[in-house]
């Protein structure tokens, strides 16, 4: 009912730290920052005369290098994932998206590719205990590279386009959408969609810095026999897991405020994104500039409105990665 609808728009983004282990490369460098609760990290200063400062940054939650991937989804992801089958109980559609935020090698296809499985299992195991209902699962995927939009679905690696449609909002032209047979048939699709995308980093070395990814699984249910009277209408709900592009492409800019001098350097989708989310975080006032960019446009009916969204920033935890760390948190922070 309409208080339900009130409520759904009040909830705010729900933003996530996770800050991966040390790596090989960083292993004899210092980190500035400590896990100090579940939902603060700690900011003090390796340089001696500067630790007299720490900064404390809170967030819905925040996760340690110890944390698991299981950890990160069942406490920063899974809620809003399965708002797009919850919903359905009460004949309430809804979509979702959730969002990997962080520079590049700081842990977001590692975090986001785990989030995308267990969330899988759980919308699969959903279904299973509603045999009251049918549905039926599509599946999508793209990429958005240099403001292309590509199908990590087919080999044509032409370039699509996108169209508004006045019921759906926009959609991408010729875009594969496979109908799902089951969860193993699913596992194969998301296999092909990392292959496509690996071809891309070995080719262009600088391919997953660039690009988003979007995996979309949209969900039609309806009641299998509605008071005896044939079919009950059909809901539709998606549920979008994207890993965006190296955040070092959007926060040069953002952060100084230098003119757009290398358009090729500077990432439109995800500065959009950026605008997007803070207004949205601000309230639901004033424009909001969906339009913008490709990948704001094909998001535009899962961001904002009824829509749920998860944000996990991932940040790495050395020291020689300060700046784009920090970037990483005032984002988080905007997002809130
Ligand atoms: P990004 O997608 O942000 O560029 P990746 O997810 O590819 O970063 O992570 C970079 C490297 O760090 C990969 O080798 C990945 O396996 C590893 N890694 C990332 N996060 C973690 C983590 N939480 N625990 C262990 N290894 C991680
Ligand atoms: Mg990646």
């Amino acid at each position: 009912g309409m208080g339900e609808k009130v409520e759904a728009k009040e909830e705010r983004i729900m933003v996530s730290v996770r800050m991966r282990p040390l790596n090989g490369r960083e292993s004899g460098d210092s980190s500035d920052w400590e896990c100090i609760s579940p939902t603060t990290v700690m900011f003090r200063s390796t340089v001696p005369d500067r630790a007299m400062f720490p900064t404390a940054y809170t967030y819905d939650r925040v996760f340690g290098p110890n944390c698991s991937t299981r950890q990160v989804y069942e406490e920063g992801a899974k809620e809003v994932a399965l708002s797009v089958v919850n919903g359905i109980n009460c004949m309430y559609r809804r979509n979702a998206s959730i969002f990997a935020y962080g520079q590049t090698s700081s842990g977001k296809t590692y975090t986001m590719t785990g989030i995308t499985e267990y969330s899988v299992m759980d919308i699969y195991d959903y279904i299973e205990k509603h045999p009251e209902r049918e549905f039926m699962l599509k599946f999508s995927a793209i990429e958005i590279y240099n403001e292309a939009v590509r199908d990590l679905l087919s080999h044509d690696t032409t370039p699509l386009r996108l169209l508004d449609d006045p019921e759906k909002g926009t959609t991408v032209e010729k875009l594969t959408e496979e109908t799902l047979r089951d969860k193993d048939h699913l596992r194969d699709l998301l296999g092909m969609c990392e292959a496509q995308r690996q071809i891309g980093e070995t080719a262009l070395n600088e391919a997953s810095s660039r690009s988003h990814q979007i995996l979309r699984l949209t969900i039609e249910s309806s009641v299998k026999q509605y008071l005896g009277k044939g079919k009950s209408s059909t809901l539709v709900s998606c549920v979008n897991f994207v890993d965006l592009a190296g955040s070092e492409r959007a926060s040069q800019t953002a952060s100084a405020g230098m003119r757009l001098k290398e358009g090729s350097h500077i990432n439109r989708s995800l500065l959009t994104l950026g605008k997007v989310v803070r207004q949205l975080s601000k309230g639901r006032n004033g424009h909001i500039p969906y339009r913008d960019s490709k990948l704001t446009r094909i998001l535009q009916s899962s961001l904002g409105g009824n829509a749920r969204t998860a944000i996990v920033c991932t940040m790495s935890p050395a020291h020689t990665h300060i700046e784009q760390s920090r970037n990483t948190l005032l984002f988080a922070t905007c997002a809130k």
